[in-house]
């Protein structure tokens, strides 16, 4: 399981790529629609519970085992959304979850 404060840390990169794509395509400002609250609530359960988790970051393949087809869809939606804004608002934040995801591409 994560330390708290890991989670913690992820549960913010979370919520801020869900505000951004919320923001984006339901006109929300600072909060998020019932449908992407829900969808933040799964995802950090999965993260709260995932034991693989431990040793990669909450984007990576941890989802294809524990998301469901559906919640992995819009997921992965949000994220390929935010990513790039990601750089541009929380340029720390993003830096990790990029390199995390460039190391996956090339093996994918
Ligand atoms: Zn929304």
């Amino acid at each position: 399981m994560l330390n708290e404060q890991e989670l913690k840390r992820r549960d913010k990169v979370l919520m801020s790529m869900m505000q951004i794509y919320c923001r984006a395509h339901h006109d929300t400002r600072g909060q998020l629609c019932s449908s992407c609250a829900r969808l933040r609530e799964y995802a950090g359960q999965k993260m709260a519970s995932c034991t693989l988790l431990e040793n990669s970051s909450f984007c990576s393949s941890c989802m294809v085992h524990c998301y469901a087809p559906h919640e992995r869809e819009q997921i992965w939606t949000v994220m390929r959304f935010s990513g790039k804004w990601m750089l541009l608002y929380h340029p720390l934040m993003a830096v990790s979850h990029l390199a995390h995801s460039m190391r996956r591409r090339k093996h994918s």
